[in-house]
């Protein structure tokens, strides 16, 4: 069969699914921004959309609050995100929120080492062919171009490697590039960190030339640029969405008679809510509480956290040199360093050591390293709030790498989404919007 009846046929099918949908409900699990994306691309597909989510307000690693100590909204995290990250801008145009992301116009990576004092900024240029790593003012300050056949080696990673495994750690370009950009991406050091979503990532960003390496922050925090415009679009859209209730536990049926087990319902402290036959669970929280929900789900092992100091800084503690928005940092306890207004915010990723110091050292030792960066070495701490984030990222080892799952589970109504599922990218707000976009698929 072809032609016109095949046609006709595919259009039929198409208006009876359109019809399931309108009568059928998605019922989203966590309002993170996997969730968030899931939910507002099923509701673009017809579905009726019921978010349910455990905390009291939408984000989940992804959030802004308001913070007595500093008088502001602040930020649970800087989040830094490129111009290759084209599902999030696209899931931002879609709501029509792209303006809520902003940047220096050019990709320019500028860094310190608070160590010698050297400064340099690595600078992409047009284009696939890296040629712009052959001009010394554009690439890592002291290092020579042969000392980048590394990326021929990580683009050749295989699936147990890790990061360690295909660069040189005794190479020139390891503690001022290899090494922040690990831990910037992966939230683990190169020792550990698997290779493979580096070399994704790679490949997507330095790889295409400055286009994809434009580095975009969220212009008034994280939750005006990411997740309130994914909240208004669905409320517009007529979704349900319930905070502050913790889903506890899920139902399981066999699916004798219909062909494939499914899930029957789900259940918080007070109410029970049971799932019509053509009904859908997209479950997009973290892995430890999915693998708590979903018999036998093998997850990745969570846990690796992401330390953030924001400091306020008043009027007379002006940087005393040029301060970019965004500067990276090597050879202090700080990492990366985010300008926005008053706020001078520093993010420190795989901080197992950080996180179990108090909140005052962590302070201490974070504003030693802004302080020189200001151009203000030793001047008085201002008002700060440290963030520690004990749960930012799963491990992301290569063991790890191994253990994420796909969207589809054994339950033909289950879908699973979150940056720890198999999206091949590491755990980041694209590969969160990604999966969500694979669990909210036909
Ligand atoms: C400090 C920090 C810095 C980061 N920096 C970057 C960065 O620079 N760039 C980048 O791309 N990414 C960064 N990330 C990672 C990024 O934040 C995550 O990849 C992304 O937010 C994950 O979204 P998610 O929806 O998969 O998971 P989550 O945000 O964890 O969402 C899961 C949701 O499920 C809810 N939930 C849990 N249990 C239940 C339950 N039983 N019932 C109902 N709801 C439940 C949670 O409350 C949460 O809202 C950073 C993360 C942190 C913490």
């Amino acid at each position: 069969m072809g032609g016109p009846e095949a046609r006709r046929l595919a259009a039929a099918a198409a208006t009876a699914r359109r019809l399931i949908r309108a009568m059928a409900t998605a019922h989203v699990i966590g309002a993170g921004l996997a969730g968030l994306a899931a939910a507002v691309r099923l509701a673009a597909a017809g579905w009726r959309v019921r978010v349910w989510e455990a905390a009291p307000r939408a984000g989940g690693r992804c959030r802004s609050f308001d913070d007595p100590v500093l008088g502001c909204a602040i930020d649970n995290g800087n989040h830094l995100l490129l111009s290759a990250n084209r599902a999030v801008r696209r899931y931002l145009t879609e709501l029509g929120a792209a303006d809520r992301l902003d940047g220096p116009p050019v990709a320019a990576f500028p860094f310190l080492d608070l160590a010698t004092g050297a400064r340099w900024t690595v600078r992409p240029a047009r284009g696939a062919v890296p040629w712009w790593l052959a001009v010394p003012g554009r690439r890592v300050a002291g290092t020579r171009l042969a000392d980048y056949l590394d990326v021929l080696r990580l683009v050749a990673a295989r699936p147990g490697d890790r990061v360690i495994d295909r660069v040189d750690p005794a190479g020139r370009l390891f503690r001022r590039f290899w090494e922040p950009l690990t831990l910037a991406v992966m939230n683990a050091p190169p020792g550990v960190a698997a290779a493979a979503p580096l070399r994704t990532v790679f490949l997507e960003t330095f790889a295409r030339g400055a286009a994809a390496c434009r580095p975009l922050i969220a212009r008034d925090g994280l939750g005006p640029a990411l997740i309130d415009p994914g909240l208004a679009w669905l409320d517009r859209a007529g979704a349900a969405i319930t905070l502050g209730r913790r889903i506890r536990t899920l139902t399981f049926a066999d699916g004798a008679g219909s062909g494939a087990p499914r899930v029957a319902g789900f259940a918080c402290a007070h109410d029970t809510t049971t799932l019509g036959p053509d009904d859908r669970l997209v479950l997009a929280v973290p892995p430890a509480v999915a693998a708590g929900l979903v018999p036998g789900l093998e997850v990745p092992g969570d846990g690796a956290p992401i330390v953030n100091g924001h400091f306020r800084l008043d009027p007379a503690l002006a940087p005393a040199v040029a301060t970019p928005s965004l500067l990276g940092l090597v050879g202090g306890t700080a990492q990366w360093l985010f300008r926005r207004g008053a706020l001078a915010s520093v993010t420190v990723s795989a901080a197992s050591a950080l996180a179990d110091q108090p909140a005052d050292a962590v302070a201490a030792a974070l504003w030693r390293d802004v302080a020189v960066a200001l151009g203000r070495p030793g001047a008085a701490m201002p008002p700060v709030r440290i963030v520690k984030e004990r749960r930012a990222t799963f491990h992301q080892t290569p063991e790890n790498q191994a253990r994420r799952p796909r969207a589809t589970t054994a339950w033909r109504n289950l879908r699973l989404a979150g940056d720890w599922t198999a999206t091949g990218l590491p755990a980041t707000l694209e590969g969160a919007v990604r999966s969500g976009w694979t669990a909210a698929a036909r």
